[in-house]
């Protein structure tokens, strides 16, 4: 699933994010890059309550979307 979010990065997410797209992290094993990902969740809910707030209200519109477009 990819989400596409709109909020202003601290410094800690930043260099989660490139931790997350660096070379290492893409040919890293399953659990590792499911831990990094895991860890910049946690992350974002603890300091930036709005973008999980946004991802939350955002879901259901995304599902309703997609069932527009499969009865279409
Ligand atoms: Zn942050």
């Amino acid at each position: 699933m990819k989400l596409y979010l709109d909020f202003e990065p601290c410094q800690e997410c930043n260099t989660m994010m490139k931790e997350l797209s660096s070379p290492e992290m893409l040919f890293a094993d399953e659990k590792t890059r499911s831990d990094e990902s895991a860890k910049f969740l946690r992350h974002l809910t603890y300091n930036h309550n709005e973008v999980v707030q946004a991802v939350m209200e955002d879901l259901p519109k995304q599902k309703k979307d997609q069932e527009f477009e499969f009865f279409k």
